[in-house]
């Protein structure tokens, strides 16, 4: 799309324009399954924030406690942080097609990332789901995650509610947001998901 041009040869060589789509959704809506199916469909380069966040404490990072905590309480990580390994993983990555599945969380999520990368998003990916049927995903998931336990869901859906919702509305404001049905087996909701991004591919080819 954009500045973007083909060789001969088919690649790209001149600055290709960065292209990114934010897939919002309450925890358990099924944002990191789909992501996977994208990016194996579309060849875009899927950074989970929360799953940088988690590498991060691995890593041993002056940050880890920190980070550990607040994800402990369903609570939202400071922006500069996030934003700096989100920057970090879309250079290491070389591609210019990003999935950010998790972030913008809050206002202040979506309007530090704006000015610091001057970036908007292409559209924004919103995977609707009912709070009963999140709870029963997460429940029945058992990845080993320290949030997965039933006080910090309701936590993390509460902050869900109050805090990334207004993000999806500002998105909506700007018509800048695509809705999918995400109750339904992993399949169906790919099929939507596939009719959101399939004329889109195409342009951008
Ligand atoms: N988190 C955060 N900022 C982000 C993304 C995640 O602070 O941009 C923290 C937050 O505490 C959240 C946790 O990481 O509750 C898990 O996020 P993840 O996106 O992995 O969970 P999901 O909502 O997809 O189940
Ligand atoms: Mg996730």
């Amino acid at each position: 799309m954009g500045s973007a041009a083909k060789d001969a040869n088919g690649s790209f060589t001149a600055e290709k324009k960065v292209v990114v789509v934010f897939v919002l959704g309450g925890p358990g809506s099924g944002k990191g399954t789909q992501c996977a199916n994208i990016v194996e469909h579309f060849g875009f380069t899927h950074l989970s924030a929360g799953d940088l966040l988690r590498a991060e404490i691995k890593s041993g990072s002056e940050n880890g406690t920190m980070i550990q905590n607040m994800i402990k309480e369903g609570k939202i990580v400071p922006s500069e942080v996030t934003i700096k390994l989100l920057q970090q993983a879309m250079l290491d990555s070389g591609n210019n097609k990003f999935l950010i599945d998790g972030f913008p969380r809050n206002e202040e999520n979506r309007a530090a990332f704006e000015h610091v990368t001057k970036i908007e998003p292409e559209f924004v990916l919103f995977f609707d789901c009912s709070e009963e049927e999140m709870e029963r995903r997460l429940l029945s998931r058992n990845q080993g995650r320290v949030d997965d336990n039933i006080e910090t869901i309701r936590k993390r859906f509460k902050v869900f509610v109050e805090s990334s919702m207004p993000v999806i509305e500002y998105y909506n404001s700007k018509g800048k947001v695509s809705k999918i049905d995400a109750g339904k087996p992993v399949d169906e909701v790919f099929e939507a998901v596939k009719a959101i991004f399939s004329p889109y591919n195409a342009q951008s080819a």
